[in-house]
């Protein structure tokens, strides 16, 4: 029986505290520092800030007890995915990405991974199953993936690609490990940009990698070390901060982007909504199965582009940017980059206001764009 979501958000907030002290600070002091005090034997003890530091340490702390797996944190979601990249694949490999998933991920493999000999498919999440994984080294999954918020079933990705010998990688991006948990699905590692909402007040980037694999955590942490991909102490500082508040903002977050997304299914001036949380969604029974909530994500077809352009810059509680998952709301048009999605199809990432104002600021920019 694995533990539940709210019996680890509440030893969260102690983490820290069962190791302290008398008159130890309460709160995470930030070590800035590359040198450490360190006369003779230098063995079993810190030597210098590319291979360890106290603040990153409380950190993968924190994301290794939401994981319920050793964790490293890296400089970006990027970082941690390369390192998964170059710390795990050698040339001959093949790799499987999703089609639809994020944009960036496919473009490292592609512009990377070939010159080195290691070669990709990419194949869309909502049919991932469909060819099997024979030949495959690593097969890295994104679900919902970001932007289409197609799902996959984790277990069955699972277990086809180990039968056929492949190690499974999910990006968690949009869930958070309270929201879907893919190493007790059967991932072998699950990376994660924590520049979203684990952080969740959008001022740094960071990522994660989390793996039960000693052999596989082992070669990434070698890869972090020796190329210097380290995450700096003030933004783990940071994410700390933002760790603590991650449950009652994900959880404040997936209630309202239910209830939205709910109106917006039943609004005339909405041409899709595509929401796992949605009786009618097509991920909807397998996100029921596999995910602990519905996320705060969402996509939104509008009539025109001109018509999404002028919702999203017309509401006052719409903050146009790229990225998700901060306390304020935020949308933008994907196919501004290039995705190959409706040029009206928005990603609504609904944050912490009361979802009463919020509704009543959504609704009435909608009809104000459309009028
Ligand atoms: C944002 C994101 C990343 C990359 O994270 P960065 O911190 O921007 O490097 C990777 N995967 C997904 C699904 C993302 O949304």
């Amino acid at each position: 029986m694995t533990e539940t979501s709210a019996a680890r958000a509440a030893r969260l907030a102690h983490l820290r505290g069962e190791k302290l002290r008398k008159g130890d600070p309460v709160a995470l002091p930030l070590t800035l520092s590359s040198m450490f005090h360190l006369p003779g034997d230098p063995a079993g003890y810190a030597q210098y800030g590319r291979f360890s530091n106290p603040t990153w340490e409380a950190v993968e702390e924190m994301l290794g007890h939401l994981e319920g797996a050793p964790a490293l944190g890296f400089p970006s979601g990027m970082a941690a995915i390369a390192a998964v990249f170059f710390g795990t694949l050698k040339a001959g490999d093949r790799v499987l990405l999703p089609s639809d998933g994020y944009y960036t991920t496919r473009v490292l493999a592609d512009r990377f991974l070939t010159s080195y000999g290691i070669s990709y498919d990419i194949r869309p999440t909502a049919s991932f199953l469909d060819g099997g994984f024979e030949g495959y080294r690593l097969v890295f999954l994104e679900t919902p993936a970001n932007p289409s918020l197609d799902i996959c079933d984790i277990a069955e990705v699972c277990r086809q690609a180990h039968a056929a010998g492949a190690m499974v990688v999910a990006d968690n991006t949009t869930m958070t490990p309270f929201g879907q948990r893919p190493l007790d699905l059967g991932a072998d590692i699950v990376v994660a940009a924590d520049t979203k909402a684990p952080n969740g007040h959008s001022d740094i980037l960071f990522g994660h990698v989390a793996s039960r694999d000693k052999g596989v955590m082992q070669a990434i942490s070698d890869w972090r070390k020796l190329a210097g991909g380290i995450p700096g102490p003030f933004e783990a500082w940071l994410l700390h901060r933002g760790l603590e508040t991650l449950h009652v903002r994900f959880e404040r977050m997936c209630d309202t982007a239910e209830m939205i997304a709910a109106k917006f299914a039943q609004h005339k001036l909405v041409a899709r909504v595509r929401y796992p949380g949605l009786p009618d969604d097509p991920s909807h029974n397998l996100a029921r199965a596999q995910m602990e909530r519905f996320g705060f994500l969402m996509g939104l077809t509008l009539g025109s582009a001109e018509t999404a352009e002028r919702f999203i810059d017309g509401c006052a509680l719409i903050q146009p940017a790229t990225s998700f998952g901060g306390v304020h709301t935020s949308a933008e048009r994907r196919a501004r980059w290039g995705d190959s999605v409706d040029p009206g199809f928005i990603r609504l990432s609904i944050g912490c206001e009361p979802a009463d104002e919020l509704w009543t600021a959504l609704d009435e920019a909608l009809t104000q764009a459309s009028g």
